[in-house]
């Protein structure tokens, strides 16, 4: 799965999907309480805790990315012109999504190339 995104809103991206999730799961397992009345306990109490869960581990995605933000180098896009971050060497701009780097021997390669060279690092 490639994202086509800067990593930070990437975990931010995630973190979001988590809370999404973890909130309907708590509101469908409340809501089986409601249709199904005592038999809908069971289901209902399993949403809560996985629901529960769910919203934990998007705080934690959402504080390693704060974390993560600030630990970040701090560079000017030569694409778009804003302030983007980077986390490790290359990284894309959160704005424009231009592929940039800090490593000079990766500096003049394309998109394409760095993506093939990713894919085999991981
Ligand atoms: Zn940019």
């Amino acid at each position: 799965m490639k994202f086509k995104s800067a990593k930070i809103n990437a975990f931010r991206t995630w973190g979001l999907l988590l809370t999404m999730l973890g909130m309907g799961l708590m509101v469908c397992g409340t809501a089986g309480i409601v249709f199904w009345g005592s038999a809908g306990k069971i289901a209902a109490a399993i949403g809560l805790v996985i629901g529960l869960i769910a919203m934990l581990a998007s705080l934690a995605i959402y504080f390693w990315a704060g974390m993560l933000s600030t630990s970040a180098l701090q560079v000017d896009c030569p694409a778009c012109g804003k302030m983007t971050k980077l986390l490790g060497k290359t990284d894309r701009c959160m704005f424009c999504r231009t592929i940039l780097t800090t490593d000079p021997q990766q500096a003049n390669h394309t998109a394409d190339q760095l993506e093939d060279q990713q894919h085999l690092n991981h």
